[in-house]
């Protein structure tokens, strides 16, 4: 064990944890908090307490929301003919900086992964189609999700599934870099795709 007090190696503990932050990076982070400005670890401090009171998903699309419906659910200027199915939060993201889409998203919060046990259940698919019922105003739905195997799969599945229900459903253009995230996609890239969809 390293000789630092244990509040200290308790933090270094704990961003250890987090994706993608070895023990080095973690010390590394707490002695760059210890040493700064008192104000910055105490943001940080309040904004990590307040993080699960105040996000939560939004209960249409599942996007992260401080009230019931996400600000892009509210938003009375969106396009409702329009929906877009993504895997997680940081596509809507992805896509909302192309300044292209400008109808209503969905997201799964996964996508479908045999090899880890995931399936259609465990996401947010049944949702999907309750939004999808006949009364709904969506015309198309894009099918947003990665480009590699298990967006793949997943974009599959659903054009199965939705395809009998009389809309129309599309993929983005490839041209996204395979096997890359949506998130990890630049504007230009991202907008190509979105521009270019194919009926599937
Ligand atoms: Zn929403």
């Amino acid at each position: 064990m390293p000789p630092y007090p244990s509040s200290f190696l308790k933090l270094v503990d704990e961003l250890a944890r987090l994706p993608g932050v070895g023990t080095k990076t973690a010390q590394r982070l707490a002695f760059h908090l210890l040493k700064g400005d008192p104000l910055r670890a105490k943001n940080l401090a309040q904004a990590l307490q307040n993080l699960h009171q105040t996000t939560h998903s939004c209960r249409q699309c599942f996007n992260l929301a401080e009230a019931e419906l996400c600000t892009l659910c509210a938003d009375s200027d969106r396009d409702t003919s329009l929906l877009c199915v993504v895997e997680e939060p940081q596509d809507v993201s992805a896509l909302e900086r192309t300044g292209e889409f400008k109808g209503l998203y969905h997201l799964l919060l996964g996508s479908i992964s045999p090899m880890n046990g995931i399936g259609p259940d465990d996401l947010k698919v049944k949702e999907l189609l309750a939004r999808l019922d006949p009364g709904s105003k969506v015309k198309e739905v894009i099918l947003a999700t990665n480009a590699d195997v298990e967006g793949e799969a997943t974009a599959l599945y659903l054009a199965r599934l939705l395809k009998p229900l009389g809309l129309k459903v599309t993929r983005l253009a490839s041209g996204l870099p395979m096997g890359g995230d949506l998130e990890y996609s630049d504007e230009v890239t991202l907008a190509r795709a979105l521009q270019g969809r194919r009926e599937v």
